[in-house]
């Protein structure tokens, strides 16, 4: 995916009322996550693949705490059945 489809993802998924992935309120921001080689290969994707995750968030998390963004990634892991490092953010490379 190059950075101008990257960049239609992105106004495509504003432009929908969508739940934030930590409380489920209807929220139209959204942050983008290409995982690591290591967290790509416990979110199950194949050797060498790479991809871009979508996700949304309302504005009732503080957007300036990494913590914020650590919780987004669990339940990213949580919705796509992988298993979550023991210690996060260090297996993103
Ligand atoms: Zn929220």
């Amino acid at each position: 995916m190059n950075t101008e489809e990257i960049i239609a993802v992105i106004e495509r998924e504003r432009a929908t009322l969508a739940p934030c992935i930590l409380c489920g309120a209807p929220t139209r921001g959204c942050g983008v996550w290409q995982p690591g080689p290591l967290d790509a290969e416990l979110l199950g994707q194949p050797p060498g693949k790479y991809r871009w995750i979508v996700y949304h968030l309302c504005d009732g998390h503080d957007l300036k705490d990494t913590a914020t963004f650590a919780a987004a990634e669990r339940a990213i892991f949580a919705k796509l059945g992988g298993a979550y490092p023991t210690a996060p953010g260090k297996a993103t490379a």
